[in-house]
């Protein structure tokens, strides 16, 4: 791809519309980069964008600003349904991601990882099993360091390691992974792909350009995921908690096993009780891992090894302390319905969990049979908190909290030993919080000064 004195406009200045932009405009680029928000808001980014040379549009994006490029970068962040970028794509203008930029330049071959929950954990697990084997392993994405990043470091000899949301799915062209994983496929993002269909296609969109040489990784037991498996031509390998598989991992018995090709025998890996993450899901995220860790040639004891040395990703089901036997856990990346699910799953009982935030068109009625079952009261908070009440009342006790710290309050004078305090909110955080790292930081610390 030649970029050379290209107009390329890069829309949308997150983290990864940063990096396109200073990547491109190295590359000889004549960039300009378009945000909504307001100078003041992107004071901190602008100088550094003025010094290397490239145009800034604060405030909104001017139409004439898109009209006079040769490539559009568009940010996860920015819907394509944005006026502006409706119209350009009207036009047949090309318009990509940073993934696909990135991918278009990043040597050594990707291993990515999608799914609705579930992709930062497994990501960090195969960086870290990989690593183990002295693979020379590069881990970035969705994850925090934006793909673009990592060019510099990649080789022909380096394995790319990534995380990728919908958001980044829906504007490659030419994004072939080596090995693709799709976790699972629950509803999430209702609010910008419209339907669960639109959502759920988005996410195949992984193994569209795979070829027989390539690997894809699904989950036997969550039917949406499956029909990615007819869209590809690359070879699947099945992962199941549950029930044996012909080409792939499986629980058997107590151990994970792997079975590298259909008839072969069953290559032991590990014990399930060597996992030192809590859930189910984390045995799913594990056994994913396994799959793409035995494609890669990681032997098992290495597998075993950064297995059982895993800690928790913060913010997803961490561990803050235990005050009077009860036990809290933060887990604020639970932004959908499905994570929260998942969360309440992993403890048998006894649980006083956190709910609420920014809705995102979410189902809330889906979480009845585990609150009947596991949970002792919801305490609510954010701006979501009365279609949550609305949905589930007369489940379970319900406590209007309104905040975070009213919430751990209230959950604080009722609950007793061997109960669990859970920050498992199924909404996103924007309501009160920068983001869900803010609200687990903020649920941490409040934790942490309870006496
Ligand atoms: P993602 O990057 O896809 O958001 P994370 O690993 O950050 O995934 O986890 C997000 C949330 O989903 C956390 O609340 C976590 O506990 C939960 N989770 C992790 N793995 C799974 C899974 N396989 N299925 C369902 N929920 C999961």
């Amino acid at each position: 791809m030649e970029l050379k004195n290209k107009r390329v406009l890069v829309v949308g200045l997150g983290k990864s519309g940063i990096a396109a932009a200073m990547f491109l405009r190295q590359q000889g680029a004549q960039v300009t980069v378009s945000d909504a928000r307001s100078a003041t808001a992107l004071a901190k980014e602008i100088p550094a964008l003025l010094d290397a040379g490239i145009m800034v549009e604060a405030g909104g994006h001017g139409l004439l600003t898109f009209r006079r490029q040769d490539l559009i970068v568009i940010s996860p962040g920015v819907p394509l349904d944005t006026p502006e970028v409706k119209q350009v794509i009207g036009y047949g203008m090309p318009v990509i991601g940073e993934l696909e930029l990135a991918s278009r330049f990043l040597k050594g071959r990707i291993v990515a990882i999608t799914g609705s929950n579930g992709k930062t954990t497994t990501t960090t697990l195969i960086g870290k099993i990989l690593a183990e084997a002295q693979l020379l392993t590069l881990v970035g994405g969705n994850i925090g360091t934006p793909v673009i990043d990592l060019i510099p470091k990649s080789t022909d000899e380096t394995i790319d390691v990534l995380e990728v949301s919908s958001f980044q799915l829906e504007t490659i062209e030419q994004f072939r992974p080596w090995i693709a994983v799709v976790l699972n496929i629950t509803p999430d993002h209702l609010d910008r792909h419209g339907s669960f269909e639109n959502y759920a296609a988005m996410k195949t969109r992984i193994t569209e350009l795979q070829q027989a040489d390539d690997f894809l990784i699904l989950n036997a037991e969550d039917k949406p995921t499956q029909m990615v498996a007819v869209k590809t031509k690359a070879q699947i390998f099945w992962f199941s908690p549950r029930r044996p598989i012909k080409q792939g991992a499986f629980v058997h018995g107590e151990s994970i096993v792997f079975i590298p090709r259909e008839g072969a025998k069953a290559e032991p890996i590990m014990p399930v009780a060597e996992i030192p993450l809590k859930g189910s899901h984390n045995v799913e995220n594990v056994l994913a891992a396994v799959c793409a860790a035995r494609l890669a040639g990681v032997p098992a004891e290495k597998i075993r090894s950064a297995v059982t040395s895993f800690k928790a990703v913060e913010h997803r089901l961490e561990f803050v302390r235990s005050l009077h036997g009860v036990e809290y856990f933060n887990d604020s990346k639970a932004t959908n319905v499905d994570a929260t699910m998942k969360a309440i799953a992993a403890f048998p009982g006894g649980v006083h969990l956190i709910l609420g935030g920014k809705d995102k068109d979410s189902d809330y009625t889906l979480l009845v049979p585990l609150l009947r079952e596991r949970v002792k009261a919801v305490y609510t908070i954010g701006s979501a908190a009365e279609k949550i009440e609305r949905q589930l009342h007369g489940v379970v006790k319900m406590v209007e909290a309104g905040t975070m710290d009213a919430a751990v309050r209230e959950a604080q004078k009722v609950a007793v030993a061997g109960d669990v305090v859970l920050l498992a909110p199924a909404c996103s955080s924007f309501d009160q919080f920068e983001n869900y790292e803010h609200r687990g930081r903020v649920f941490r610390q409040i934790v942490q000064e309870l006496s």
